[in-house]
């Protein structure tokens, strides 16, 4: 996996390490046959992954049912503005890269994203608008959690900023 770079939306890096901080080490396969457990293994094992920052279908799209090429196909039905997967998504990650300063595009690591963890968890309340509080504010605790044993895990300490 060495020198490996990966797509990723920039929810879906955040989504990993919320799965870490609720114990979720060893995913399963989901149903739609996406590769999240896949992705996040490598994430799980690689500190040092480059990681391209893209908004739209990416690394953990590969095998989903709803992955048509270039886009994806799902819909939602918790939200009342949005109907398509992919305009909320694309939201959702326009909203994290500026507010963490990342560029669209832009390669940074595992280990980079991570430092870009607080300014997440800082604005997730507006990044996540409109979906309940309350899950929102348990999305902040999973992922902080996440990140502390992602931390641990490879004896990693961050600048504090
Ligand atoms: S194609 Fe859509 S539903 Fe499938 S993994 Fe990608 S974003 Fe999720």
């Amino acid at each position: 996996m060495k020198n490996k770079r990966i797509n990723l939306r920039i929810h879906h890096f955040f989504d990993i390490i919320r799965a870490f901080g609720k114990g979720e080490n060893n995913l399963s396969p989901h149903p739609y046959g996406h590769s999240f457990h896949k992705i996040a293994m490598i994430i799980r094992n690689n500190p040092d992954l480059k990681i391209k920052n893209v908004i739209g279908c990416d690394s953990v799209c590969e095998g989903c049912v709803h992955y048509k090429k270039d886009y994806c196909d799902d819909s939602i039905d918790y939200r009342k503005d949005f109907v398509l997967k992919e305009k909320f998504n694309d939201q959702i990650d326009k909203r994290i890269i500026e507010k963490c300063s990342i560029k669209k595009g832009e390669i940074l690591t595992t280990i980079q994203l991570c430092e870009k963890a607080k300014l997440y968890l800082d604005n997730i309340e507006f990044i996540y608008s409109g979906n309940d509080l309350w899950h929102t504010e348990q999305r902040k605790e999973d992922v902080s959690k996440g990140l502390k044993l992602y931390l641990e895990l490879h004896k990693i300490k961050l600048d504090s900023k």
